[in-house]
């Protein structure tokens, strides 16, 4: 997935808003985004030799356990905005394993041996090697989510401006 890991993380915390605080919002969507921060490494440091989503942050086993501690630690520290930040990245974070899955390689099963999986596959037919995922029919889902993002932000906006009215 290539455009829509901040705008999918925004619609999960607008729904775990009314559960939890005001610090969801960015955390979520910041969860969303993080297991890609492994691309920085994978062209920097490692020179592409391994599969970005070989490296621990897209391990989905990763995020559900993040998100079950964040539930015990919120359960013993009510009032603490980090526990509840927490628990509000960590479901972003699975949330990208998820997106991810529709197209791209994802080792379900890592840290232990397996093979990758992905919903659809899509045939290398253009280059630049992009090009082949933004011209393949499941883009079309990542501008769905884009633009249900554009309009819950609209939404939302618009009841805030409402509220504020004398
Ligand atoms: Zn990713």
């Amino acid at each position: 997935m290539f455009i829509a890991h901040v705008p999918s993380g925004y619609l999960l915390g607008v729904l775990q808003r009314p559960a939890l605080s005001r610090h969801v919002l960015p955390a979520c969507m910041l969860g969303a985004t993080v297991p890609d921060l492994n691309l920085f490494y994978f062209y920097l440091v490692d020179g592409r030799q391994t599969h970005h989503h070989q490296y621990f942050s897209p391990w989905p086993s990763l995020w559900p356990g993040l998100t079950i501690l964040a539930g015990l630690w919120l359960s013993l520290r009510r009032d603490s905005t980090s526990a509840a930040m927490t628990l509000a990245f960590a479901p972003g974070g699975m949330l990208h394993m998820l997106l991810d899955s529709f197209v791209g390689d994802i080792w379900w099963l890592a840290p232990l041996p397996g093979q990758p999986f992905a919903l659809f596959g899509v045939p290398a037919l253009h280059q630049p090697w992009w090009l082949n995922f933004l011209l393949h029919w499941t883009f079309a889902a990542e501008l769905a989510i884009c633009a249900a993002a554009l309009l819950v932000y609209r939404i939302r906006r618009g009841h805030r401006q409402t509220e504020h009215r004398p």
